[in-house]
């Protein structure tokens, strides 16, 4: 009778889990189909207005033109960031023991070089920090906090990064002094394409994927990515990895 008793909640449990796989499964699929269909909507018309005004202005047409060439764009960032995130969450591990002092140091001087009016300062504990890590996804991972905080501050950014080192863990922070997220919004903002202002972080260029993709990542590592925030206080993301 217990053994019946248990196969009938482990069914229960197993058909409960499949279930909420394929509504996530579900869900992202919407929202993909949703981020892309709305450039596509976009390209058609402007397609169209060309089409059936062949005789359209030189003014009119070079703004047309420059729609549908930031619009094709925009449709290639999306694309761009659904292979990456699915390229990450399928990504074989090619861990090996690396440094992570000069992986910062190059994602900092990257950032620098696209966005020089940001402030930037570095410190690390050690001179030389080793862990097991894929050095590719780590540099994604950090340059996506790194835009991030850059894009999320009003004016040019102020950001500390630092390396630090517990009993068991290497913390990677990046703090910056931007808008800062509610706790409210804190809790979603690892969802795949959520977004705190789609109006402001869609002007950016964003899509939503950059903190899924940095979870992803740390996931890949044993590791895990933390948030403290306040509103308008700015934000302290960490990336954190088991110690090698
Ligand atoms: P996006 O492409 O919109 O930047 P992300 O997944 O990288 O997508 O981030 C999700 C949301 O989290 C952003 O839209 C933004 O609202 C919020 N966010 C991320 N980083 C920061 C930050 N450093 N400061 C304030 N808000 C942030």
């Amino acid at each position: 009778m217990i053994g019946y008793l248990f196969a009938a909640v482990f069914c229960l449990l197993y058909l409960s889990a499949r279930k909420k796989l394929r509504d996530t499964g579900k869900e992202f699929v919407a929202n993909a189909s949703h981020e892309l269909r709305t450039p596509m909507t976009v390209l058609k018309g402007f397609a169209e207005i060309l089409q059936e005004h062949p005789n359209i202005s030189g003014v009119q047409l070079k703004e047309i033109a420059g729609k549908l060439v930031s619009t094709a764009h925009r449709l290639e960032k999306v694309v761009k960031s659904l292979t990456i995130l699915t390229d990450v969450e399928w990504a074989s591990k090619q861990f090996q023991s690396i440094d992570l002092v000069p992986i910062v140091e190059e994602c900092s001087r990257f950032l620098l070089s696209v966005c020089p009016d940001a402030q930037l300062s570095l410190r690390s504990e050690a001179p030389s920090v080793p862990v097991f890590a894929d050095a590719g996804l780590l540099d994604m991972a950090l340059i996506n906090l790194l835009e991030n905080a850059v894009k999320y501050s009003e004016g040019p950014a102020s950001i500390a990064v630092s390396i630090e080192q517990t009993a068991g863990e290497v913390r990677v922070q990046v703090k910056d002094a931007g808008i800062g997220i509610s706790s409210e919004e804190m809790r979603h903002i690892f969802e795949r394409f959520y977004r705190v202002d789609k109006g402001r972080s869609r002007k950016l260029g964003g899509i939503g994927l950059g903190l899924s993709i940095v979870k992803t990542i740390m996931e890949k590592h044993q590791g895990r990515v933390e948030v403290q925030s306040e509103l308008g206080q700015g934000s302290v993301f960490t990336l954190v990895l088991p110690k090698k």
